[in-house]
């Protein structure tokens, strides 16, 4: 079969590979909907070190091929909607804090695709532990806003779930992309006062007021905290990051306040270093929060998010604002997520 992926960091292309086969409590699928992500692209050009011979794609909703025999509540033909992060539900890892990381050797164990195995740019993908991973697509969810749940939601939204935002907080969401424009949303429904966010692209600039943004500050104008300083001189609650680079992490120090928190979903580079003065972060007895985290998967947080579409509490197929017909454009939908068009917020490939 084909697939379009990693030949070897930083080329990619089309690759040949033997179709996936069933080795027990898992599914094999057909992509019906696609999204490149930020990460992809990332990883395709070796920000996570070389990859080879990989079929990348983890945002896709499917039609269920083939179910071992233990899977009970999927059958062939069913339309599902699949997680970016597919935990391995038996690793004794998971019971130890947090699903998405859950490995005990290597952070982002549960993130499958792009990580350890092939992703879903691919005639057919394989899912390990498809009962607890998989979901039906809700009747009245359409393909595209059930694929924003994959990763741009559940990241964007776990974002704020990090920043622990309170009724009535100021919010600074460092980067409106896809992922930032998700937590702009987010941070509106757990009841923020103002959301500050921060970019530039116009498309992005609009589509975050609509999901809540209060005030838009534009990074290219000069420092993010001193503008934000301006604007709130005695700081801000909380701070998401998804985003800028790593300098970010140190314009977020300047701009929280003490017990406040600052929640990274970003996706810094391995060559990256972060540092900063200790003033700047209380002497390290200010209370204030550092987290990066990972996109959460399994079945039950899509499920969760999926109602929250049903019930029109957000829309998030707004972020899609280019599309493509028919499989092998996914090479175009992944190209111009990794070109960044100022107009482009998010591509999908419809097969
Ligand atoms: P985009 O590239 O679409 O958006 C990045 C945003 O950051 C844009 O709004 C951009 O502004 C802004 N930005 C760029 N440079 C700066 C700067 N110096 N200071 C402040 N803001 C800046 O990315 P995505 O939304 O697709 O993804 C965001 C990040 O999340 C990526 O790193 C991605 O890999 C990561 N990610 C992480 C996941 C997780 O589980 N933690 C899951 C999925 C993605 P402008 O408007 O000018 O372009
Ligand atoms: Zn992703």
């Amino acid at each position: 079969m084909k697939g379009f992926g990693v030949i070897k960091t930083p080329k990619t292309g089309w690759i040949e590979k033997k179709k996936p086969s069933l080795k027990g409590n898992d599914a094999i699928l057909r992509p019906i909907a696609l999204a490149p992500c930020s990460s992809d692209t990332h990883s395709a050009h070796g920000g996570a070190g070389v990859k080879e011979n990989l079929i990348l794609g983890h945002e896709a909703v499917a039609e269920v091929v083939e179910v071992s025999s233990e899977i009970k509540r999927f059958k062939k033909g069913d339309v599902v909607v699949v997680p970016c992060v597919t935990p391995d539900w038996n690793e004794v890892g998971l019971q130890d804090r947090n699903i998405n990381n859950a490995h005990d050797s290597s952070f982002m164990g549960s993130f499958k695709f792009l990580n350890s195995k092939d992703g879903s740019f691919a005639e057919f993908f394989h899912v390990n532990n498809a009962d607890a991973n998989l979901v039906h697509l809700p009747k009245n969810v359409t393909v595209d806003q059930a694929l924003m749940t994959c990763d741009m939601m559940s990241t964007g939204f776990y974002g704020v779930e990090n920043a622990r935002v309170k009724f009535g907080d100021n919010v600074v969401v460092i980067g409106i992309g896809p992922v930032g424009l998700m937590a702009v949303a987010g941070a509106k429904l757990q009841g923020a006062g103002h959301i500050i966010g921060v970019g530039t692209r116009p498309n992005c600039v609009e589509l975050a007021k609509k999901y809540g943004a209060s005030e838009i500050i534009n990074y290219k104008e000069g420092p993010v905290d001193e503008q934000v300083k301006e604007l709130f001189p005695n700081g801000i609650d909380s701070v998401i990051i998804a985003g800028g680079n790593a300098n970010s992490i140190n314009q977020a120090l300047r701009m929280v306040k003490p017990n406040g928190f600052i929640s990274n979903v970003n996706y810094f580079d391995s060559k990256d270093t972060i540092s900063f003065p200790t003033l700047e972060w209380g002497l390290g007895m200010g209370d204030i929060s550092i987290v990066g985290g990972f996109c959460p998967g399994g079945a039950k947080r899509i499920e969760r998010l999926l109602n929250m579409i049903a019930n029109k509490r957000v829309d998030p197929s707004l972020l899609l604002n280019k599309s493509y017909d028919g499989f092998e454009k996914i090479e175009d939908a992944f190209n111009i997520m990794h070109e960044k068009p100022r107009d482009l917020i998010k591509p999908v490939v419809h097969i």
